[in-house]
């Protein structure tokens, strides 16, 4: 591998891994995912900012039929996060029983594998939460 597909490869993978979300500087949100738009006032008036890692599980729901390419994981547990500042919805991991799972839970973020993609053989990662040991 070359230097500078390394050096591209960080650069992509970084802003996913520091769990990045947008900032309104007209109305003062936080949201996430990033954009080029305010999604609470249509600023555009944003800038990146670096979330909280993390927050509480304010509600979840559990998917017994997932996709081909993950029915690996299945049953797949999707949650929505408060991080204080902003809301996350994103897969809840390693929730050995769903069942067991309460709200108000701390959870955490981790990087995980999103996908793969078969043909191309990509793989490719970002932030998914997991509780909070
Ligand atoms: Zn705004």
């Amino acid at each position: 591998m070359s230097r500078e597909s390394t050096v591209r490869e960080w650069r992509t993978r970084v802003p996913r891994y520091r769990l990045l979300g947008g900032r309104c500087s007209d109305c003062g949100r936080s949201f996430y995912p990033p954009a080029k738009a305010c999604p609470y006032c249509g600023s555009r008036n944003v800038a990146e900012t670096e979330l909280p890692r993390v927050g509480r599980l304010e509600a979840y729901t559990v998917l017994y039929s997932v996709e081909s390419g993950a029915r690996d994981r299945s049953p797949v547990v999707i949650g929505l996060v408060d991080l204080g500042v902003a809301k996350v919805v994103s897969e809840i991991v390693d929730v050995s029983d769903p069942e067991s799972l309460e709200r108000g839970v701390q959870v955490e973020a981790v990087f995980r594998r999103i996908y793969e993609d078969g043909d191309e053989g990509v793989i490719v990662y970002g932030v998914k939460f997991r509780p909070k040991a």
